[in-house]
């Protein structure tokens, strides 16, 4: 596909700019540039085309089954989207008077009252810009409780291996060590090895529940009891809310604070990039420290961002919130379970799930055994699945596994979908045993095949430059 600029032909123009009804003034000579910039001149058709066969060049929910594992790629009501499109949000400024933002400022109180109920927790900010964004102000502020308190030596963060990658880094960042503890064999935290690390250095616990292996620890009260008798705070990385919203509520678990993205469970597309929010809540004691972000007239205390962060971002929560209501809450979380079971079981039998237990939103896949076997990999059939109009799950994540996929359904899939998407894994078990070679290729469908993924992020072209 060539680029727009390529596509640019000097003259053509599409004029859509309303004649100008005030005076216009020149720029001073100093702030104007020697020549006018290389902008693509296009008509209408074109560059309606051009982003049309952009469109058609990548996958999104809306084109069909996206089970990427801890993503929580599910469709996003289009009432959250056109609740967040009305002028009165789109066009307010954060340092409008209190008087001009009294709506939005409900907004951001009712949201975060009702994420609050569904946490456990006594205060919120939105805040942070993501999820690692949020990790990051919830552990400042288990430091910012232990320093008020002149308890300095606590300077370790636990954190079990089958936590989500961002969460040691999370600890790192925040100037903590960080202390690794294994899984037991059923995929739950091994409580002899919290044990034995736990101490009068402990500063906290990071937990990702469910795991990344999908699966709700079954002593998160006893690790919550343990991790507060040694006088650490228990941070709960609820990124991906989907399988306990409504049903249990980490605060009653024993957490002190959580982070939970609303561009995951709370109905704001993502990938890609952006724009994401989260929502870091906290018990009472910790309220003190969040940051005083909730006033849109430039009071801000400690700050992590700019004002009240994503602002549309809650919106859409809020709507979704408020659409689902307290029985629609629920439902949402043991279907998204239901489906993950669902599609677990329909697969087992070909490839083999990690943990061949009740799962909670997602279950991961050993495929170490197949390759074996096969000589096919992990990564290969994630290619091979794009051939198939599948976008691949989540690959060699979580670590712990090896030859790793990790899908995640979402409650928002038909049984059909399901089944569908178990027929195609069930073919590419089939396929690998028959014709390996072709998903060593793979895939032969797509718009690209296999791009040098190192160099694809080492040195990224995101650039025109002109030949
Ligand atoms: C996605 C995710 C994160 C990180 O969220 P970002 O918005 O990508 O920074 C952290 N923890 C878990 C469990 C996640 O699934």
């Amino acid at each position: 596909m060539k680029l727009i600029f390529e596509k640019s032909v000097p003259g053509r123009k599409m004029t859509l700019l309303p004649a100008c009804d005030v005076e216009t003034v020149e720029l001073p000579a100093g702030l104007r540039r020697a020549s006018a910039p290389a902008l693509p001149e296009l008509s209408e058709t074109d560059l309606s085309r051009h982003y049309t066969e952009l469109n058609q060049h990548v996958h999104g929910v809306n084109c069909g089954f996206y089970p990427l594992g801890s993503c929580t790629m599910k469709y996003n009501p289009r009432i959250d989207e056109e609740m967040a499109a009305l002028p009165g949000f789109t066009g307010i400024h954060p340092l409008a008077p209190a008087s001009a933002t009294e709506g939005c400022r409900e907004v951001l109180d009712t949201a975060k009252q009702y994420l609050c109920e569904v946490f456990g927790m006594d205060a919120c900010t939105f805040q942070p810009a993501a999820g690692a964004h949020g990790e990051f102000t919830g552990v400042l502020l288990i430091k910012q409780y232990h320093l008020s308190r002149g308890d300095t030596k606590r300077t370790k963060i636990i954190v079990p291996d089958s936590a989500h990658g961002t969460n040691p880094a999370t600890a790192h960042m925040c100037g903590y060590d960080v202390v690794n503890i294994p899984s037991a064999p059923d995929g739950c935290v091994d409580l002899e090895a919290l044990k034995a690390v736990l101490g009068d250095d402990t500063a906290g616990l990071m937990l990702t529940n469910p795991n990344t292996v999908g699966i709700f620890d079954e002593n998160i009260l006893e690790i919550t009891r343990l991790v507060h008798e040694a006088g650490g705070l228990c941070y709960y990385d609820g990124a991906n809310l989907n399988a306990v919203m409504g049903v249990v509520r980490p605060g009653d678990m024993g957490f002190d604070c959580i982070h939970s993205n609303l561009h995951k469970t709370f109905a704001t597309p993502h990938g890609g990039g952006g724009p994401g929010a989260c929502a870091v809540g906290c018990k009472a004691h910790l309220a003190q420290f969040l940051p005083q972000s909730a006033l849109m007239d430039g009071e801000g205390h400690i700050q992590v961002r700019s004002f009240a962060g994503n602002f549309l971002v809650v919106v859409r929560a809020l709507t979704y919130l408020m659409t689902l209501g307290r029985e629609g809450i629920p439902e949402a979380a043991q279907n998204a379970v239901l489906n993950a079971n669902y599609l677990m079981q329909k697969i087992k039998g070909t490839f083999a799930p990690a943990f061949d237990r009740i799962c909670m939103h997602e279950f991961v896949l050993d495929l170490s055994e197949f390759k074996k076997q096969t000589g096919v990999s992990a990564l290969d059939v994630a290619k091979t699945l794009i051939d198939y109009g599948m976008h691949p799950p989540t690959m060699y994540f979580p670590l712990i596994v090896h030859e790793a996929l990790m899908l995640e359904p979402t409650e928002t899939e038909s049984r059909e979908t399901l089944d569908w998407a178990a027929d195609v894994f069930r073919q590419l078990f089939d396929l690998a045993h028959q014709d390996p070679a072709y998903m060593h290729s793979a895939p032969h469908n797509a718009q690209i095949g296999r791009p040098d993924e190192v160099r694809a992020t080492r040195t990224p072209v995101v650039r025109w430059v002109k030949a």
